[in-house]
């Protein structure tokens, strides 16, 4: 099982870069680098019927991943997410063919995980002795799972005000945790200028090649859990991008591939009201986004005011035919439990936001009720269990009778 990784190029001036040596943005003109494969040799040699069987794991597509050696492959158990129906909560909204990509089963409890495996593991095998990460959320929890996981040193840098659960994870596996006086923005600036002369391996989104490759797996685990074809509608709950840029980019390595043909789902990007440069780009017809000002919302996953990736997330919902849609952060408060009480699935914030735009999308008719449609519920409920609200009665056992009317 022999990677296919041929080089790095640049998704926006087309420069290309050795891929065995250590890469953030393109040196040329700043953009975001994307690895690329040798995809010709690997189609006569890797078949759709070869991967049956294989291990239950994003690592089954192997070949197609940017880790050389098997024995650098730092894994936790990552990917192969079920897909369920979901009836009941599509009868609640409208569509007869609901289908939920559950992300919430991957370890730390988010689809992070997906590129924080392969980006350590790529780290690990270029020979980084430390990762570090600007980041007050899902993604400095899974590098600092993987960091631990491969035995390197792990660098977070938060907000001071970043949730104290955040906080708590990345010390709990042993990370070296920063909190920083300012933005997100701010902590960014420090890896940047702390990084290089340490030997930091820096993971900020889309800012070095490989999460984008682990989030890939994404497109790769639909196709072949929907029998080698895609559905008509992606739902995504959009921050840095990684997920919607991976996922299409696989879709193209799949059809080079010969596994799947030209038909695209229609990628929509869902954001919160509160930070919605995307959404804000699109309707305005614009490739790249301003920076959104004064960004607030419950889901932190998508408070993201400014993408480097953002061209690519654009180029893919444009192409596909897809949109984008903001929903308030009540409606996800309150989707959040709708949605979890109607699938099982105890959903994050940034997950419920999915349920929320298709609601919106099927009453404007963007999406029909008889489409196909994939949510991705990217991360767990478990990360917002703080949400929920438990204002139960107490009940006292000698009060028989207080019992009895209490519990109705
Ligand atoms: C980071 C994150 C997102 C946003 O994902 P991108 O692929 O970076 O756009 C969505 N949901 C959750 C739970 C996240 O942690
Ligand atoms: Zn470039």
């Amino acid at each position: 099982m022999k990677s296919f990784l041929t080089h790095l190029e640049c998704s926006a001036c087309g420069e290309t870069y050795p891929a065995d040596e250590i890469h953030t943005v393109c040196p040329a003109c700043g953009k975001v680098l994307l690895a690329r494969y040798d995809l010709d040799k690997a189609r006569s040699a890797l078949t759709r019927e070869s991967l049956t069987g294989r291990i239950a794991s994003l690592w089954r597509y192997a070949e197609l991943l940017p880790v050389r050696t098997p024995a650098n492959r730092v894994t936790l158990g990552e990917g192969w997410t079920p897909l369920l129906p979901a009836e009941r909560l599509g009868a609640r909204l409208g569509c007869e063919r609901l289908l939920l990509k559950d992300e919430g089963l991957n370890p730390t409890g988010s689809f992070k995980a997906r590129g924080m495996a392969v980006a350590v593991s790529r780290a690990k095998e270029l020979g980084s002795p430390a990762l570090a990460t600007p980041s007050a959320g899902n993604a400095a929890c899974a590098m600092s799972a993987y960091a631990a996981r491969a035995g390197l040193e792990a660098f977070v840098f938060m907000p001071v005000d970043a949730p104290t659960m955040n906080q708590a994870l990345c010390v709990a596996y042993g990370a070296q945790l920063f909190l920083v006086r300012g933005l997100i923005s701010d902590c960014g600036t420090i890896v940047r200028r702390e990084g290089p002369s340490r030997g930091w391996f820096d993971v900020s989104t889309l800012r070095e090649p490989y999460r984008a490759e682990g989030k890939k797996t994404m497109g790769y685990e639909l196709a072949e859990q929907l029998g080698w074809r895609l559905p008509d509608v992606i739902v995504y709950p959009t921050g840095g991008g990684t997920g919607i840029v991976g996922m299409w980019k696989a879709f193209d390595e799949m059809e080079q591939l010969g596994w799947i043909g030209s038909k695209r789902p229609r990628m929509i990007s869902v954001q919160a009201a509160g930070c919605a440069p995307i959404v804000r780009a699109f309707q305005e017809g614009q490739r790249h986004a301003t920076p959104w000002q004064g960004a607030r919302t419950i889901a932190a996953g998508l408070r993201v005011p400014a993408a480097i990736g953002d061209y690519l997330m654009l180029d893919a919902i444009r192409q596909s035919g897809g949109t984008a849609v903001a929903v308030s952060d009540e409606d996800i408060r309150e989707t959040m439990l709708e949605a979890t009480r109607a699938t099982g699935v105890f959903v994050s914030t940034e997950a419920a936001a999915t349920v929320a735009g298709l609601r919106q999308l099927l009453a404007s008719g963007q999406v029909d009720r008889e489409e196909e449609i994939v949510l991705f519920l990217t991360g767990s409920g478990l990360l917002n269990a703080d949400l929920v609200p438990v204002d139960r009665p107490v009940l006292d056992p000698a009060d028989v009778e207080g019992c009895a009317r209490l519990i109705g």
